[in-house]
């Protein structure tokens, strides 16, 4: 499968030289941290239910493990490219990094439209892609996680399957697992959650009254809903949320939970208010995805594809902030638009982290074989997000810099620091000088 065209792998390196010069790493390291560790390519021959073989193709890719063993997630898409793989694995290393977790970065991936197949094909396509890269994952070398199209039931066939072949239980070799098998409290709300503590602490630095914040939210998904009921039972206002048909706006604001048990009972987003088991419908303007990103709020959230905010609609952004819920919303044309309109954007590495800090946390309690409860899993997401929000912030007052930037570099200082422990060529030329 030839890399794709646009090459988002090449544009993703781009955020390495922004930040270069306001992170305390050696030029080396930069260099190394533009070739994957490892890439592999596997063919999966799955049995169909109709008794015909098919072959799916898939893809792992180790991008640094200087910090620690691989960690990110395993997606299952029909646009799945090598490519994109790259990319993702290496966002993963600079996540680790910014939120300080003993982790590099890793990704994978099958071409598969998920969808088209038996409940009995997902668990055979699943169990096939462990058989092939399991000589590559491991509790200490790469720990997989779900991501687009993979769930928990996927993650727990696939630890299954990894301990089959190793001849002992390893729940620590993946993580977004069922929690009866080793998944950890606290997961599933972990990456909404985690963009939460992050607002609570941005609502410090402008002083917000959360009653009179308002907010809107592209994509009403997992993380999407996760946020949205934790800033509504703050006080915050929810003013509009959309799926992929279209979004919702109500000037009063809307009750989540409503929304919530509507949009996950019925498949579809109405504007209602429950009480007592009993709904209702409540006046809202129905207004399109690309509407909802032009509102005159205080919050955008896009929590649910890349590339939505683009040069051709990032003039049309009003809102004071914008934090990153999903991978990639904003393109580099389209940041460059917001940082002169002066939006605040949090950016994805540090917005979207909480799944993988959860993910961490699992990895912790699975070595151990010791479980936390939920709240103990919430109060250490919580004292991380804060941390390393605070960090953050503090590089943008010293450099004069925007958010994204000074993640950038903050993760490479982490990053840097590790690999010239190692030495670089500053190191080896002294030694020989002496
Ligand atoms: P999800 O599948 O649960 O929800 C996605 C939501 O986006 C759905 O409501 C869907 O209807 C909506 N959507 C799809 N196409 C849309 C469109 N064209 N316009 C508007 N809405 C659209 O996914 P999720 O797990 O909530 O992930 C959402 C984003 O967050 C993704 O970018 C994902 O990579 C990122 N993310 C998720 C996690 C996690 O742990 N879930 C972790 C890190 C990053």
């Amino acid at each position: 499968m030839p890399d794709s065209p646009n090459n988002v792998f090449e544009s993703a390196l781009e955020n390495l030289d922004h930040a270069f010069e306001y992170a305390d790493i050696h030029s080396e390291a930069v260099t190394r941290l533009k070739h994957p560790k490892l890439v592999i390519e596997v063919s999966i021959p799955i049995r169909l239910d109709s008794g015909d073989m098919k072959i799916f193709t898939g893809y792992r890719v180790r991008h640094d493990d200087t910090r620690g063993p691989g960690k990110g997630g395993i997606r299952y898409h029909p646009d799945v490219t090598l490519d994109e793989v790259k990319a993702l694995a290496f966002w993963m290393t600079c996540k680790t990094a910014v939120m300080n977790l003993p982790y590099g970065g890793a990704k994978g991936g099958i071409i598969v439209n998920p969808k088209e197949l038996s409940p009995l094909e997902l668990e055979r396509l699943s169990r096939g892609f462990i058989q092939r890269i399991a000589d590559f994952i491991g509790p200490e070398t790469d720990v997989p996680a779900p991501d687009v199209y993979t769930n928990a039931m996927i993650m727990g066939w696939m630890m299954d399957e990894y301990s089959k072949i190793k001849r002992q239980f390893t729940p620590a070799v993946i993580t977004g697992k069922p929690i009866p098998i080793g998944g950890s409290e606290g997961r599933a709300d972990a990456t909404g959650r985690g963009a939460y503590y992050c607002l609570k602490q941005h609502e410090k630095q402008r002083g917000w009254k959360p009653e009179n914040v308002t907010v809107a939210i592209q994509g009403f998904g997992n993380a999407g809903q996760a946020v949205a009921r934790l800033l509504d039972a703050d006080g915050y206002n929810i003013v509009a949320v959309s799926d992929s048909s279209g979004g919702i706006f109500r000037k009063e604001g809307f009750h989540v939970p409503s929304l919530i048990k509507v949009k996950n009972k019925q498949k579809e987003l109405e504007a209602v208010y429950c009480n007592d088991g009993l709904c209702e419908k409540v006046e809202a303007k129905r207004i399109s995805n690309e509407e909802l990103l032009a509102l005159d709020v205080d919050i955008l959230i896009p929590a649910a594809l890349e590339d939505v905010i683009t040069e051709d609609n990032a003039g049309d952004v009003k809102a004071e902030t914008l934090i990153e819920v999903a991978n990639g919303p904003v393109t580099s044309a389209a940041d460059a638009i917001l940082r002169k309109n002066k939006v605040f954007v949090i950016p994805d590495i540090l917005a979207n982290a909480g799944g993988v800090t959860v993910s961490y946390f699992e990895w912790v309690q699975n070595k151990a074989g010791y479980y936390w409860t939920e709240k103990e899993v919430h109060d250490r997401l919580e004292e991380r997000m804060s941390t390393e929000y605070w960090a953050v912030h503090e590089l943008t007052e010293k450099h004069d810099i925007d958010m994204r930037t000074a993640a950038y570099a903050h993760a490479l200082s982490r990053i840097g620091k590790a690999l010239t422990a190692q030495g670089t060529k500053d190191y080896f030329h002294r030694k020989r000088a002496e």
